[in-house]
């Protein structure tokens, strides 16, 4: 499905209804903006760790997301400042 929007003065464009009942993007959810060969590709974002860049077991922890793997090798990293 092709739609022809046009750009607001800030840079913004309204996703239509259709378009976004059909893909779950809906209105206060963050997406991912890809360049492509063929323009600029909306996606729901989908967290990912900041450090390892795992999707599995994201958290998000003052505006970071991080992986539960990378939250223990953390701890593990202080518990050893405590010996
Ligand atoms: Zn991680």
């Amino acid at each position: 499905m092709t739609k022809h929007k046009k750009l607001t003065r800030a840079g913004g464009v309204t996703i239509p209804k259709d378009m976004r009942a059909a893909t779950g993007i809906m209105p206060g959810i963050a997406v991912d903006l890809n360049e492509t060969e063929d323009g600029i590709l909306i996606s729901k974002h989908v967290p990912t760790c900041c450090f390892c860049g795992s999707p599995e077991r994201v958290i998000s922890f003052f505006d970071s997301e991080i992986c539960a793997d990378c939250v223990e090798v953390m701890n593990e990293e202080v518990q050893k400042l405590a010996e």
